[in-house]
């Protein structure tokens, strides 16, 4: 395989990956920071304004004109608090069959809430889909690896028996008495 013929299928994957950077942020929005980089610096940031980015995950819980979603990054998940119409507009969240949208949030990190019962949370004020969801396909459903399982081990026990079986045919000494026997001479 050639350079030459590669480098349209280059082209491409760099046309998709532009396409799923994310819209240029205000300058004064902080970089997304990891969620336990939140956690670990709780005291630092709390009240402060923070980023995070990740999938949105669960199903969001609308409260009022407020709703929880949890946003879930390589590190950690965090409850964000987000306007309920926002959430709304989230098309998929993260499941056993869907990766949900990614979301890059701005807003005032909480340490311990009191808004909200003490929890740590992101009241959000800014929220974007940076790349959207999709189905899973999961192809071999979870029953059928356990009827697989099942096989496999009445085939185990198949062999074991077999082998059993073979033992039992096997060449045996030959009773007293007979020639070859350790006792005839
Ligand atoms: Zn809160």
């Amino acid at each position: 395989m050639s350079r030459v013929a590669l480098a349209p299928g280059m082209a491409a994957a760099a046309l998709l990956l532009a396409a799923l950077v994310p819209a240029p942020a205000f300058a004064e929005d902080p970089p997304p920071s990891a969620v336990t980089d939140l956690v670990e610096r709780a005291a630092e940031l709390d009240g402060r304004r923070v980023a995070l980015e990740g999938e949105a995950i669960g199903s969001p819980m609308i409260r009022d004109s407020g709703a929880w979603v949890n946003i879930a990054d390589r590190s950690g998940a965090l409850g964000v608090w987000m306007g309920a119409e926002t959430a709304r507009g989230i098309a998929r969240f993260g499941s056993y069959g869907a990766v949900g949208d990614t979301l890059r949030v701005t807003g005032v990190f909480h340490r311990a809430c009191a808004e909200h019962g003490g929890d740590m949370d992101v009241h959000a004020d800014g929220t974007i889909v940076t790349a959207p969801g999709r189905p899973v396909a999961h192809p071999v459903p979870a029953g059928r690896v356990v009827a697989a399982l099942a096989l496999a081990l009445v085939a185990a026990g198949a062999v074991a028996a077999l082998a059993a079986f073979g033992q039992d045919r096997g060449p045996r000494t030959p009773p007293p008495g007979y020639p070859g026997s350790a006792k005839s001479s």
